[in-house]
């Protein structure tokens, strides 16, 4: 069965950026990671990338920024004050907070922490990273009627619920 919109893919892949670094593994996890094809289950130029191949097939796929987690933007690492965050006891690189931009919500990490003030990103982690993707196809399948409806897969390597 060949992968085309609408069909449940079960993928195995290694991800590595440009410097060869992993970044992350199904493999290592022990779990395929299943999605929905067409549906922005995963990004874009490894959807894409995927249509038309089939179960069993191994691919190797280089997805630009733009196609990946998108550039980096420099307007989005902000400096604020420490009182912006009153009532959090503990602040520390790396944590994670959601804030209305005005342009939507979006997901903001701590970059650094310093007496007066907090320097925040706003990219994502992945952002401005050529990304290269080792992966094998475990299974295509057609999705259930729910899956479908929902625009996600269960069970096994999906959604939980
Ligand atoms: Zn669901």
């Amino acid at each position: 069965m060949q992968i085309e919109n609408d069909k449940v893919v079960a993928i195995h892949y290694t991800l590595t950026n440009a410097a060869g670094e992993t970044l992350d593994s199904s493999v290592e996890r022990g779990e395929p990671l299943a999605y929905l094809q067409g549906h922005g289950n995963i990004i874009p130029g490894l959807e894409n990338a995927l249509l038309g191949k089939a179960a069993g097939e191994k691919l190797d796929v280089e997805v630009a920024p733009a196609d990946g987690y998108g550039e980096r933007h420099d307007q989005l690492i902000q400096q604020v004050p420490r009182s912006a965050f009153e009532g959090v006891d503990h602040l520390e690189p790396g944590m994670q907070f959601q804030a209305d931009t005005g342009a939507g919500v979006r997901l903001f990490t701590i970059t650094n922490v310093a007496d007066e003030e907090i320097t925040i990103d706003g990219n994502h982690p992945l952002a401005g990273e050529t990304l290269k993707f080792a992966v094998e196809i475990k299974e295509v399948r057609d999705p259930s009627a729910e899956e479908l409806e929902h625009g996600h897969v269960h069970g096994e390597g999906g959604h939980d619920h």
